[in-house]
């Protein structure tokens, strides 16, 4: 533009020179320059819209390179919502949840567009957290109990540039985090109440043998002998219990080998047989005497060790059967006895700490009521398997499934 108008001044001053020296020529002098002026700036022009339009052209490419970026990653942000696996909602400055994810969607009761905040299909706790999280443009952070699950509601104000945009609403499962922190409360309460009751009856033992003047000597004897049972008892909780918080920290090293499973119920009887020989019950060993086993010998020793006890403490004058065998890539073992048996009701819960199937019989009988969760604990460890049946008054049978 300004080299158009130089030349049309250049070529105007010229014609004026050559007027000022022949005047005659003015006329003509006038025409030609005003044609000339009206040339140049007709080319001049025709430059501009030219590169006017190439600026234009250039624009539009931006504009669609930019359109497909933003259509390009709005997908992408719709992919990621999808695939959340927790309920997951953006809402926007208008209160209407403009993407949302199938979890979500699952507490929606009545599908409806446009969704808003405040809209019915929406449980009224549900409700209300979203009403509030769209009013108060602040972090929201609140935990409740939809569909029988626990969750952990989070609503974030998103902002652009320093302008409130919209809201994220963000639902995290933490039913298995509440239920853990039940069960260890649980547990704690169950542990206190079970060390509890040896306690007080030594406590109450030892008020009376101290009490001035006592001197019956048979009471003092017998006293004795109960107090140390139940020191022994409370010796053995805090043992199981040991076991148990080790086996729950997940310190259970296991170290396995391919293991003889007859010498090793062999010399899980040795000890035992005293006992057994005391109560007029036998031990049976069907197995082939090469039967092997492949796991941690001192935890399988713990495993067999409790069933092989408890199988005594039910049993009267009866058969305890040991039986083994090789089935489709695992050893199969069964520790068959002729007792008490086991309720059916009770059948599903004797793998629970401190379940007792008749507590008041079964304390009387010195257990912890931990036992068989120690063993589930190191048979779950060893990638194995374990159940029982059993059929009351006639007796019990627990099944291992161990891997070769
Ligand atoms: P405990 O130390 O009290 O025996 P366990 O965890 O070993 O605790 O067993 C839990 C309960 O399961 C027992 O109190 C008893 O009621 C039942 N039980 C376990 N083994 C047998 C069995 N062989 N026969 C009958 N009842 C059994």
């Amino acid at each position: 533009m300004p080299k158009g108008w130089v030349w049309s001044l250049a070529i105007t001053l010229g014609l004026m020179v050559l007027v000022l020296v022949w005047p005659p020529l003015a006329a003509v002098g006038v025409l030609i320059g005003g044609a000339l002026h009206v040339a140049v700036l007709v080319q001049t022009q025709k430059e501009s819209t030219q590169r006017l339009n190439a600026r234009l052209e250039e624009a539009r490419k931006q504009n669609s390179l930019q359109e497909r970026n933003i259509a390009m990653k709005s997908r992408q942000l719709e992919t990621i919502v999808v695939n959340l696996p927790f309920p997951f909602a953006l809402m926007d400055t208008q209160g209407e949840l403009v993407l949302t994810n199938d979890p979500f969607m699952r507490f929606v009761e009545k599908e409806t567009s446009p969704l808003m905040y405040d809209s019915p299909v929406f449980h009224p706790e549900l409700r209300a957290f979203i009403r509030n999280a769209f009013i108060k443009e602040s972090t929201l952070i609140k935990a409740f109990n939809l569909n029988a699950t626990d969750y952990q509601a989070y609503a974030v104000p998103v902002f652009d540039k320093s302008r409130y945009a919209g809201c994220l609403l963000m639902f995290l499962d933490i039913t298995q985090i509440l239920e853990g922190e039940r069960m260890q409360k649980r547990f704690i309460a169950d542990a206190s109440h079970e060390l509890r009751t040896p306690l007080s009856s030594i406590l109450g033992m030892i008020e009376i043998l101290n009490r001035s003047g006592f001197n019956d000597e048979p009471t003092r004897v017998e006293f004795q002998i109960q107090i140390e049972t139940e020191a022994k008892r409370m010796e053995a909780i805090i043992q199981d219990l040991t076991v148990l918080s080790r086996l729950s920290a997940q310190k259970v090293m296991l170290n396995p080998v391919r293991a003889n499973l007859y010498h090793l119920i062999e010399s899980v009887y040795r000890p035992l047989k005293p006992s057994f020989e005391a109560k007029g019950d036998q031990l049976r060993i069907e197995m082939d005497e090469h039967q092997t086993v492949t796991g941690d010998v001192e935890k399988l020793h713990q495993v067999f060790t409790n069933l092989l006890t408890n199988a005594l403490k039910f049993t009267e004058k009866g058969t305890i059967t040991v039986r083994a065998s090789n089935q489709a890539g695992y050893c199969v073992i069964e520790v068959i006895d002729t007792g008490i048996g086991i309720p059916l009701e009770d059948q599903k819960y004797i793998f629970d700490r401190f379940y007792r199937a008749d507590p008041s019989r079964h304390r009387a009988s010195g257990g912890s009521g931990l036992g068989l969760a120690i063993v589930k604990s190191y048979v779950t460890a060893h990638k194995g398997e374990i159940t029982v049946s059993s059929v009351p008054g006639e007796g019990a049978t627990f099944t291992i499934k161990l891997p070769m």
